[in-house]
């Protein structure tokens, strides 16, 4: 495992879930981090929590569905940290219905956040990772972009949800084949379910119809964050493409 001593790591949704769980622990590997979501509050706070364990963090409030706060998110992250070694493209958000039911707003902010804000962040960021890839410490650069077990396989009910990853799934691997030359490493990883605030945005009947089917003991958002502090800490030469996480009874 290398060290991200002397590295910027930049992570989108740090405001909760996994995001805050992978700020800390690219903190806690030596990245300095900048924290990128729209409740700027809550990135403070974690600004301050990381700082007290000796880390370094920079929290920028932004919706990264528009496409100049976006930019500015990665432009700030430059001029104040220097370069961006990392990023994590996890901001997102999950509403889940049948489409006959479906509410069209809750499409539109799926395919905002999940698509379009991940491809603002991307385009603003990759010629500072292509950059970084360049130099030391590390000569590699990295983009992890969070998608979910529902972007490798559909069911009733997740139908745009599992649109937006798998479109995060395809525009991952192509990428990944235009940079990999260049030492961009581009990973995905598909997590099953987990114990965040994803689900409280359900509207209180797709809450209750998933508590009716059951539950089996969820992932941790720490559990997320220890998959991407192996896939960017491996040695230049290895790239870890694509990762599916799931609890161990998850079974689809
Ligand atoms: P949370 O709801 O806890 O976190 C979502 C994060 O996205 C928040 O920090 C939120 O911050 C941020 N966000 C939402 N909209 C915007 C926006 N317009 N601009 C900037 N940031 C935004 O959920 P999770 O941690 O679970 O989700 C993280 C990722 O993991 C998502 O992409 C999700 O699809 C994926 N995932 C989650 C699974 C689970 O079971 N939890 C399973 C599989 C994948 P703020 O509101 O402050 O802007």
């Amino acid at each position: 495992m290398e060290r991200l001593d002397g590295t910027v790591a930049l992570v989108t949704g740090a405001s909760s879930g996994f995001g805050e769980a992978i700020a800390r622990s690219l903190a806690a590997h030596g990245a300095t981090v900048a924290l990128v979501a729209r409740r700027r509050d809550r990135l403070e706070q974690l600004a301050c929590d990381i700082e007290e364990r000796a880390g370094a963090a920079l929290a920028i409030g932004a919706d990264i569905t528009q496409r100049s706060e976006a930019v500015a998110a990665v432009q700030e992250t430059v001029d104040r940290l220097g370069r961006i070694d990392t990023v994590v493209n996890n901001a997102g958000v999950m509403f889940v219905d049948p489409v006959e039911h479906a509410l069209l707003e809750e499409w539109d902010r799926m395919v905002a956040v999940n698509v379009n804000g991940l491809l603002n962040v991307a385009h603003a960021s990759l010629p500072h990772l292509l950059q970084a890839a360049q130099q030391e410490p590390r000569r590699v650069a990295d983009m992890v972009n969070i998608s979910s077990v529902a972007g490798i396989k559909t069911g009733a009910g997740v139908s745009v949800y599992s649109l937006t990853k798998y479109g995060v799934g395809a525009f991952s691997e192509s990428l990944r084949q235009e940079v990999a030359e260049r030492h961009v490493r581009v990973s995905v990883i598909e997590p099953g379910s987990a114990r965040t605030e994803l689900r409280s945005h359900l509207r209180a009947a797709v809450q209750a119809r998933g508590r009716a089917r059951g539950s089996v003991e969820r992932l941790e958002p720490d559990d997320i964050a220890d998959t991407v502090a192996y896939i960017v800490t491996r040695p230049r030469r290895v790239a870890v493409n694509e990762v599916v996480i799931r609890p161990t009874e998850q079974q689809e």
